[in-house]
């Protein structure tokens, strides 16, 4: 099979697994899961989309600390980027966030927002999410407007994805699929083994 032909199989056989879910695999780099290993240097970036100092962006920095062995660190805040903003809804899309913030230099960026964040999900063009992450992808985003006081956890479940995790079936796991229900949140705060074991793999680095 041609490899442009076997991307487009295994993108679409991911879609069809994650049924609209707020995950899909990075289109724009076809990266394959797990392609970017972390070195020693590797900084993930914490880019407040509003105030440094907010809670929201505390319990992020924490969250990413307490479950991975990556450098962490917080960036200078900046603005939403202005073309990610739906007037229809009033709120802002989650995946013109991420392109905005793949630009940036640092080797895995997350961007933080108080504000409603959606994109097209579960059948629906515009459905607001907690947050999104593109499978392999080098950014995501996670939004506390949704997720409140559990946006550590989504923010580790977002991070997941762009480190190459699928959703995984095992019940429990911080990488659940939520269905847009949030319930893989909600109901775990913990890696299942055997993901716990891909993300030590891949950061050849042991998981906390
Ligand atoms: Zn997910
Ligand atoms: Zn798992």
């Amino acid at each position: 099979m041609p490899p442009r032909f076997r991307l487009a199989v295994f993108v679409a056989l991911v879609q069809a697994i994650l049924g609209g879910c707020e995950a899909t695999p990075d289109r724009r780099s076809g990266r394959a899961a797990g392609a970017l290993i972390a070195t020693d240097s590797a900084v993930l970036a914490i880019v407040p989309l509003a105030d440094p100092r907010s809670a929201t962006v505390r319990a992020v920095h924490e969250a990413l600390e307490a479950k991975y062995n990556v450098r962490v660190v917080v960036a200078a805040g900046q603005p939403m980027p202005k073309d990610a903003y739906y007037p229809p809804r009033k709120r802002y899309r989650a995946d013109r966030i991420i392109e905005s913030l793949a630009k940036r230099p640092e080797w895995r960026v997350i961007g933080v927002t108080d504000k409603d964040v959606s994109a097209a999900a579960h059948g629906v063009k515009d459905y607001g999410l907690m947050g999104l992450g593109y499978i392999g992808g080098r950014s995501c985003v996670v939004s506390s407007f949704r997720a409140k006081r559990h946006i550590g956890r989504v923010a580790v479940h977002e991070f997941g994805h762009t480190l190459g995790l699928d959703h995984c079936p095992t019940p429990k796991c911080l990488m659940r699929d939520g269905e847009g229900t949030g319930r893989n949140i909600i109901g775990s705060d913990r890696f299942c083994d055997e993901c716990a074991k891909t993300i030590a793999k891949w950061l050849r680095r042991p998981v906390p």
